[in-house]
């Protein structure tokens, strides 16, 4: 890169990743500019004639090499932000989707109906990840408790990690545990973004989802519906009687989450659409005269 400046390197990263037809060109650009360099949007604008030593050019060519080579821009920057949180990412978690907030917007409103009248409400994540889901809430309403499951050590450790850094620590805890297997106790609020994908629908998805997110927090087997059976089935056993089961689902699949957990005694309380206006979030209770609050 002949010119060394700010201001021209972004220009060169941009065009690179335009040329390749990376969605997002700019903002990607722009990210790993500013990671790379420790500077601001500010800093581009205002002073876009400042030099950057070698070091950081080096770092910006090897981070622009990856991106080219279909690695997503956050896994590059190591976090992603979810519901205002930095969360860091690492081979084993997947990488947190705006959508999913929906999902925290869902639960937060029950959340704090059961945080008015019990002092506390009792949350579990099943296939935290990065723990996402649970940290969000816990940040939202500062009363409530978290477990985080998930199969992978990986991804509890950086769950646990993430909950440290943001101070949620006293009350996240995590168990290893395949789904329910090792769940002990009872819940005001069952939560999940399980894998949904079907199996044979995998190899087709976007080089940046297939090959960077693990691919155990994405294939929901032949159906994509594996999972929403398994948590069906036990919920009851670990559920308090007026709790809630809010997970998020494929775009396409309502009609048959609803079925398989209508079978094992759960009513279909809300539907929440995500950014695209599909429903993408489904929150289920056991008793039909339970009012949830909207
Ligand atoms: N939303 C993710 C995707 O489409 C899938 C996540 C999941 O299976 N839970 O890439």
């Amino acid at each position: 890169m002949a010119d060394q400046t700010l201001g021209a390197i972004l220009r060169q990263v941009r065009a690179a990743f335009a040329q390749a037809g990376i969605d997002g060109a700019d903002l990607d650009a722009r990210l790993i500019v500013e990671h790379c360099s420790g500077t601001t949007r500010t800093d581009s604008i205002t002073d876009p004639g400042r030099e950057l030593a070698p070091q950081i050019i080096d770092a910006i060519e090897m981070a622009v090499a990856r991106r080219l080579s279909g690695e997503p821009v956050h896994r590059i920057l190591g976090f992603r932000e979810f519901y205002g949180l930095k969360l860091h990412l690492s081979p084993e978690t997947l990488e947190p989707r705006p959508d999913t907030e929906t999902l925290v917007d869902a639960v937060l409103p029950f959340a704090e109906q059961v945080i008015e009248t019990k002092g506390t409400c009792r949350i579990l994540d099943l296939g935290t990840g990065t723990g996402a889901i649970a940290l969000a809430l816990l940040h939202e309403a500062p009363k409530a408790e978290a477990v985080g499951v998930d199969i992978s050590d990986d991804a509890l450790e950086t769950a646990n990690e993430n909950a440290r850094r943001l101070g949620l620590g006293n009350r996240f805890s995590t168990v290893k545990s395949s789904w329910f297997e090792k769940i002990e106790g009872r819940f005001d609020v069952i939560v999940s973004n399980p894998p949904y994908i079907r199996s044979q629908v995998i190899p087709t998805l976007q080089r940046e989802v297939r090959d960077f997110d693990p691919i155990r927090a994405l294939d929901g087997g032949a159906d994509g519906l594996d999972t929403y059976r398994v948590i069906a089935t036990e919920a009851d056993r670990h559920l308090v009687a007026d709790g809630i089961v809010a997970v998020e689902i494929g775009f396409d699949q309502a009609a048959e989450v609803e079925k398989i957990f209508a079978k094992e005694g759960h009513f279909l309380a809300q539907k929440h659409l995500d950014l695209e206006k599909y429903d993408r979030i489904l929150v289920f209770l056991r008793s039909k005269n339970q009012v949830l609050r909207p």
